[in-house]
This record gives C-alpha cells, structure tokens and sequence, in this order.
C-alpha cells in the first residue's frame, strides 16, 4: 500500500531499452524528465555485476545485471537533455551478436525513494597526498575505469577503509585540486579524479588510517548523497557562505559554479571561521586571488583563537558578526546563505539567521 501512495506522489517510472551494432551495446534509458544531466546517473561495471544507477528527484531507478557477455573496460555516457534519454555505450570485447541483454540480478528495473536504495561503493586507487597545512591534506582518488559517477555541488561521499577488520565509513565533500580551476562542466565531467580536502585529527578513528595509506593504496567511495539542490542559486542576487573550520569543503564548488553560472549574482562573500594561527588558513593565496580576479567575491577570515599579531576579525560566530557580514546588494535582493561547519556552529548559526530575519528558503546547512 505504501508504495502504491509513493508511486502516486513521485515521478513515473523510467524504462530502459537496448539495441546493438557488431561492436556496441548501447543501453537506453528513459527517464520522462527533462532535468536529466550526466550527474544524474552512476554507471559501475565490477566484479561481473552491471550497474546504473538513475537519480530523478529523491527516486533511483536501477538497472541491475549480470551481462551476457564480457565488454571493454572503460564505456561512455550520454545524456539527451531535452528528451530525458540516457545512453550508455559498451564496447563489445568480441564483435559477436548478444541474443540477450543479460540476466537480472538483485533490484534490477526497481524504482524507489533514494533513501531506501542504500549506498555502492567501488574501489578507488590514492593517486597523491599534499599537505595543505600542518593538519590538513589534499587527497586526490582516481575512480575505476569502468565507472561513471560525478559529485554534484553541495553533495558528499563516504569513504570506506577496513581497520582492523571492521568496515568505517566517514562522510567528505569532494573540492577541486585548486580554487582557480574554472568550472568548465565537459572537463569536469569526464574526470577520473576526485579531491578531498580532509583535517586529520590524530586521536580520530578513521582520519589517520586515510593519512597512512601509501600511494596506490585503494579506499572505497559511495555513489554521492546530500539534499543541496542547484536549484536553489538560480537567479540567485546575494550569495553568502559561512563556513567553520573545514566546513568550507561544500562552499567551494558553490561559489565556483555560482560565479561562472548565475548572470544574475551581485555578490558573494565567503566568511571562514577558524580556530587556527594565520599561517593556518587554507588556500590564503588562491582565496586572495580569486578575489582581485572577480569582484563579486569577497572572503573575510574570523579567527577565533588567533596570535596577538592578527589584526582581522576574531571571535565566534554573534549576531553582530552576521549583521555585519550579510548585507544585501539591495533591500530585496534573492539571497542564499549557506552554512557548515560543527554541529554547534551550524546550530547557532540558524538560530542567529532566523533572529535576523532570514527565512527557511533563504538558508541551506549542511549535514551528513
Ligand atoms: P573522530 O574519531 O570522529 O574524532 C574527531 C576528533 O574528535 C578527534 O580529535 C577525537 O579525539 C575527538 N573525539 C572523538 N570522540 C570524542 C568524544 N566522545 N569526546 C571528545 N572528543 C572526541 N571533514 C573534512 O576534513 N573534510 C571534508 O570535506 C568533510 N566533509 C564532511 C561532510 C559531511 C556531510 C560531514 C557530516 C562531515 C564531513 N567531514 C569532513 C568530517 C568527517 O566526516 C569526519 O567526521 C572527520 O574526518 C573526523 O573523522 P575521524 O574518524 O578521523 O575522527
Ligand atoms: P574546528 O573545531 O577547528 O572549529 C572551527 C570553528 O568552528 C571554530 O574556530 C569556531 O569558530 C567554530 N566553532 C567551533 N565550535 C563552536 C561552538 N561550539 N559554537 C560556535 N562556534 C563554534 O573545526 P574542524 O575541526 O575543522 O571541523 C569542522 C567540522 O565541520 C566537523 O565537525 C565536520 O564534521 C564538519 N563538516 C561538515 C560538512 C558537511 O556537513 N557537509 C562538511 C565539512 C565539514
């Protein structure tokens, strides 16, 4: 009965098809919305298991198979925008005629709420490890060959590494290897590479594994979650991001695809709030030159232990802080304002939102 209610409410099913030349399969899905892009749908080829997984809306519709016969490593992914349509081409590794498909395997053509579908995770190889600061690294993780998966903004990953012999999983937001990296999508979406920017805390469970791993090592990484929608910076005037510590992980793709994106953004102002000496502060350099190169963005750096010699802003987050720190481009002004960093901070930081007047839709925080 309840998936009769949800099949009511949510999208109608896509349906999937396939036809083939003598050296390709290709895999046509179709999904019956037009929001489709090459973020909506996760392709894994591993272990003799077929998979592609579709993102529409808060639903996953998953092809699921054990193929009929064996294809090349690497396969392209195309996406018919206008027409919802997605295409999958597998190259045949022997130029034979595929009387079927493949056989099922488990939840194959299933179509259910996305947070029922539970997490897939495929092996990644560490490609490089550099320090960023004293507690901070830039991890760079190459994906398999044989997948297609992008991070959309705002979204994150778990990783996965077995520690003595238990699986822990941890929540990342994937950055770019570079503040100054245009956002250039056909680039972007072809990319092998994933760029985690992660604190290691050396009391921390799973951060000092990750710093362990040797070059080549391999950790595991999840089909990407987090309810941040792109939507919400369309047409979009202010953009404010207040982000703590290494909370500035989800802002940087934002206010990247938000300054090359939305023609109609005034302003956008990034406050990092950090507990760390000057020296400490991540990316300074590229952050001050993102800001002589594009003058809607302004970042400020509000250090709340800092040495006697800082002479910026210090102290928590307050109400004085924000009213001075989120000042509208104009009275009515569409205005986002993000916020994430420890649970505390992101609590606060609401509550002191809402105080100052700002609605539910005007504010997006970032959890796991
Ligand atoms: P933990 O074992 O969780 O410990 C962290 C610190 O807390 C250590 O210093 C430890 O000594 C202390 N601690 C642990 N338990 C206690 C306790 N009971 N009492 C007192 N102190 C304690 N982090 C990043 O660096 N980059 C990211 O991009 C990033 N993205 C995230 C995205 C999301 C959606 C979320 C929710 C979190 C994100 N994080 C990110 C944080 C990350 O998931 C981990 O929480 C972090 O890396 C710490 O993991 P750990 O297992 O090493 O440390
Ligand atoms: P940190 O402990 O160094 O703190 C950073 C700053 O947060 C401090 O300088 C202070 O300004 C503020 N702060 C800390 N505690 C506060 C409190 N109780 N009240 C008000 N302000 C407070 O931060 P860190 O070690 O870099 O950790 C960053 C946190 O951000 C982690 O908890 C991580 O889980 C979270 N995070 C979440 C996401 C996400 O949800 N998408 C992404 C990245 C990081």
């Amino acid at each position: 009965q309840v998936t009769d209610i949800l099949a009511k409410e949510g999208p109608s099913s896509p349906s999937y098809d396939w036809f083939q030349t003598e050296s390709l399969v290709t895999i046509v899905i179709y999904t019956k919305q037009k929001d489709i892009n090459l973020d909506s749908v996760i392709v894994d080829h591993q272990d003799d298991s077929f998979r592609a997984e579709t993102i529409i809306k808060d639903y996953s519709y998953l092809i699921h198979l054990g193929l009929s016969h064996e294809i090349q490593e690497d396969f392209s992914v195309r996406v018919v925008e206008n027409v919802g349509k997605i295409e999958i081409v597998l190259k045949k590794k022997e130029n034979t005629f595929w009387k079927s498909l493949g056989h099922s395997l488990e939840n194959h053509n299933s179509f259910i709420p996305k947070k029922d579908a539970g997490l897939y995770y495929r092996r990644c190889r560490l490609i490089s490890k550099e320090d960023v600061t004293h507690d901070t690294k830039l991890f760079c993780l190459m994906l398999p060959p044989s997948t297609h998966l992008q991070v959309p903004i705002g979204q994150h990953v778990y990783l996965k590494l077995t520690i003595t012999g238990t699986e822990i999983v941890k929540p990342y937001t994937p950055v770019f290897d570079s503040l100054l990296s245009e956002f250039q999508e056909p680039v972007l979406c072809n990319s092998k590479y994933i760029y985690f920017l992660i604190k290691i805390y050396p009391a921390g469970l799973f951060t000092p594994e990750l710093d362990h791993l040797q070059i080549g090592d391999y950790v595991s990484i999840s089909s990407p979650e987090g309810n941040f929608k792109k939507s919400r910076i369309e047409e979009l005037e202010d953009l404010f991001l207040l982000a703590a510590g290494t909370g500035f992980t989800p802002m940087v793709k934002i206010l990247n695809y938000a300054l090359a994106n939305i023609p109609s953004l005034r302003k956008v102002k990034l406050d990092v709030l950090s507990i760390k000496q000057e020296d400490d502060i991540i990316w300074r350099s590229q952050w001050e030159k993102l800001t002589f190169k594009d003058k809607r963005f302004d970042i400020e750096f509000i250090l709340s232990a800092p040495t006697s010699e800082w002479n910026g802003k210090r102290g928590y987050i307050s109400p004085a802080l924000l009213s001075e720190f989120l000042k509208r481009s104009s009275d009515k002004s569409k205005v986002l304002i993000c916020i994430c960093g420890p649970t505390p901070f992101t609590e606060q930081g609401i509550r002191l939102l809402h105080d100052l007047n700002f609605s539910k839709d005007e504010i997006h925080s970032f959890t796991a």
